[in-house]
């Protein structure tokens, strides 16, 4: 049987958030009971997201993803507005609810200066 765990978070890669999703994980996931998946862009890459939350489905039966991209992303450039980053998150969810209709997917937006700002 394999390990189990509760929850998947996926963030962008970007050096400058990792102390803030340091921080939210500390506050919000259980210690030692996640998978953590950083990308260049957060779910910009759907593909890749996609593949990485049917492998934590898979191979450790998570139940709770959370997808989060922030401002000032690099790997979007000039159309990663806030508008377009929620777009993106809001899109993910829709897509992995299909998927997964039992799972809970929680999106955030991280600001350069602070803490994770839920995305409704
Ligand atoms: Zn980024």
């Amino acid at each position: 049987m394999n390990p189990r765990c509760d929850a998947l978070i996926v963030t962008c890669f970007d050096f400058r958030f990792q102390h803030f999703f340091d921080q939210w994980i500390t506050a919000h996931l259980e210690p030692g009971r996640y998978d953590r998946v950083a990308l260049a862009g957060g779910v910009l890459n759907w593909e890749v997201v996609s593949h990485q939350v049917e492998l934590a489905r898979r191979l450790h039966g998570v139940s709770r993803v959370v997808l989060v991209n922030h401002e000032d992303c690099m790997a979007y450039g000039e159309e990663g507005t806030p508008k377009r980053h929620r777009l993106d998150l809001k899109l993910a969810r829709e897509r992995l609810l299909e998927q997964y209709p039992e799972l809970t997917v929680e999106l955030y937006y991280a600001r350069l200066d602070g803490p994770l700002e839920p995305v409704e």
